[in-house]
């Protein structure tokens, strides 16, 4: 297990050791980060029947591990243990067959282990259709069961499918380590030159990871993130400034994750705030999430679109999601 996953190794113990274990399990990382390692742990330790507490003497709190040697663990080694699935494609895309599969699993009863076990190792592949099967499962789980997940790219998952799931996201070493350097290289205080402090840039973005860094720290990029924002925002909140925003969707490289990345936070603010706050957010901007998270799936398949098809016209795509998130949110015009 890599050091920096040893945290979340911990956590992940002790609930399992309290039983306060989610149903869904999200583990969020860049790649290499050893995610994949920790979620194979995981598994591992939710078959097997007698689990082994290795108490550290550098550590106050204990990892629990398979023991390796039992019944379930046996036949998992020799892969004939009937109570976990495996869900992965070999396509670009997993799909809603898969995902139907998988609820299939989960509704018959374990053969062998008191639990039955699912593991998604690239969530961020699912078609939208195979995340809204996906999510009927996460609403209600039945008893007994979990689902593991791993995905290097967060903002390729539906917010709602997120917000069902415990997300351990492992924070990469090289990345904190270059961040850290960023801020001793500005002399502690950075101020930059939009007179914006990088830890505010930090602190904008929920969830940083290393692709995100282009705006993080070239502050032309920054720039243009800002002034697209803006765009986005009167766009989508007074039907104003859609030549600009489509211009940029065409010419600029980031703008259709820029794009995921702002809806993506405006649907977070939902699930972040309380209760009480929620009325007032929803009457000063007028957009509910689910409106929000029609057009951030609309966003999704347009990105998909585009990865999925090299020769895919970004201006053609670029209309027909804006005229699409026009519909969305004024549907009389
Ligand atoms: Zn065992």
């Amino acid at each position: 297990m890599l050091p920096i996953c040893r945290e979340k190794q911990r956590q992940l113990s002790r609930q399992y050791q309290q039983q306060t274990l989610a149903h869904a399990i999200l583990i969020q990382g860049i790649e290499g980060c050893g995610k994949d390692a920790l979620a194979q742990w995981l598994i591992e330790l939710l078959i097997c029947q007698k689990p082994l507490l290795a108490h550290s003497t550098t550590e106050l709190e204990s990892i629990v591990s398979a023991c390796g040697q039992c019944k379930a663990c046996l036949l998992r080694k020799s892969d004939s243990y009937p109570d976990h699935l495996l869900l992965k494609s070999e396509n670009k895309t997993l799909g809603v067959d898969d995902i139907r599969r998988g609820n299939a699993f989960l509704e018959k009863t374990a053969h062998l282990g008191k639990v039955k076990t699912i593991f998604i190792p690239q969530a961020q592949i699912m078609t939208v259709a195979a995340a809204n099967a996906l999510l009927k499962t996460l609403e209600e789980p039945s008893a007994n069961s979990y689902i593991v997940l791993i995905t290097d790219d967060l903002d390729s998952l539906l917010p709602t499918i997120i917000s069902r799931c415990a997300v351990y996201a492992i924070r990469p070493m090289v990345g904190e380590a270059l961040l850290a350097q960023l801020k001793s290289s500005s002399h502690g205080e950075v101020k930059l030159s939009s007179d914006v402090s990088l830890h505010e840039r930090l602190n904008e973005s929920a969830f940083v990871n290393l692709s995100q860094l282009a705006e993080l720290t070239d502050d032309a990029i920054f720039q243009e993130y800002q002034t697209f924002n803006q765009c986005y925002l009167d766009f989508l909140y007074l039907g104003q400034s859609e030549s600009e925003v489509l211009s940029q969707l065409v010419d600029n490289k980031h703008s259709l994750r820029w794009l995921e990345k702002i809806t993506c936070n405006l649907v977070r603010q939902y699930y972040l705030v309380k209760e009480a706050e929620k009325a007032a957010l929803v009457a000063k901007q007028e957009i509910s999430a689910q409106v929000l998270n029609q057009i951030y799936q609309a966003i999704i398949s347009s990105n998909k679109l585009i990865k999925s098809y090299t020769q895919a016209n970004r201006q053609f795509v670029g209309e027909q999601l804006l005229m699409t998130i026009n519909n969305i949110v004024r549907p009389s015009t």
